[in-house]
């Protein structure tokens, strides 16, 4: 999953990009409106976090521009105490939720998972063989037994979950693992994903390698 987070407060966006990451989300950042649509227009986000009050070029008019170039991305704005007008607006516009500052970290994980859940189609279970996904707590269990994964892992899982029945690419694996200048590899997907698989073993839960396309994960078929 990928989230671009657009917000000028250094400390803010500091701290939001540490939790997306910490979640296990691809996060990237833009600073002010203009590159916010900028990184954008090459790239089509799972979640924009957008604040409100930015330089440049304001964040009602990054969505108005966003919505009008087709980008149907979830976006979560962040807006003052008193911008209930902002916030009417901000709707009106197409944003899917929004957040008033300050908030918790604790809320915004919430609020950013619902979006992602819901950007996906996808309800509060998903299941495979032995596997029951939750995909509201993110928690994965296998014949009702929780299952540890590392925060990459659980990214790799969704991301093949969410599309499930379709082959994911290892190009889609990197993107929704990693954000912009964070160092990525191939190598370190291939080594994700042997894990994960070994893991998913005893669930009756397969990840099929398509040489040259990518994964495919399904039930492992009954000998
Ligand atoms: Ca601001």
């Amino acid at each position: 999953m990928r989230v671009l987070i657009v917000e000028d407060d250094p400390l803010l966006q500091d701290s939001l990009q540490r939790a997306m990451r910490a979640s296990g989300y691809a996060a990237d950042q833009a600073m002010d409106g203009e590159a916010a649509l900028r990184m954008m227009g090459g790239d089509c986000f799972d979640l924009v976090i957008l604040d409100l009050g930015l330089p440049r070029l304001d964040g009602l008019s990054v969505l108005r521009h966003m919505r009008a170039e087709g980008c149907r991305s979830p976006v979560l704005i962040l807006t003052a105490r008193d911008g209930v007008e902002d916030r009417v607006r901000g709707l009106d516009l197409g944003a899917d939720d929004y957040l008033t500052k300050p908030f918790s970290l604790a809320e915004l994980e919430a609020r950013a998972r619902a979006l992602l859940r819901r950007g996906k189609g996808s309800g509060p279970r998903i299941g495979c063989g032995g596997l029951d996904y939750d995909t509201v707590e993110r928690h994965a269990l296998v014949d009702g037994v929780p299952l540890e994964l590392s925060a990459r892992e659980l990214s790799v899982l969704e991301a093949l979950l969410f599309r499930m029945g379709r082959v994911v690419s290892k190009e889609q694996l990197l993107e929704s693992l990693y954000g912009h200048g964070e160092e990525a590899s191939v190598n370190a997907i291939e080594v994700y994903v042997h894990r994960l698989r070994k893991k998913l073993e005893p669930a009756g839960v397969a990840i099929r390698t398509l040489r040259g396309l990518g994964y495919l994960l399904e039930k492992t078929p009954s000998p």
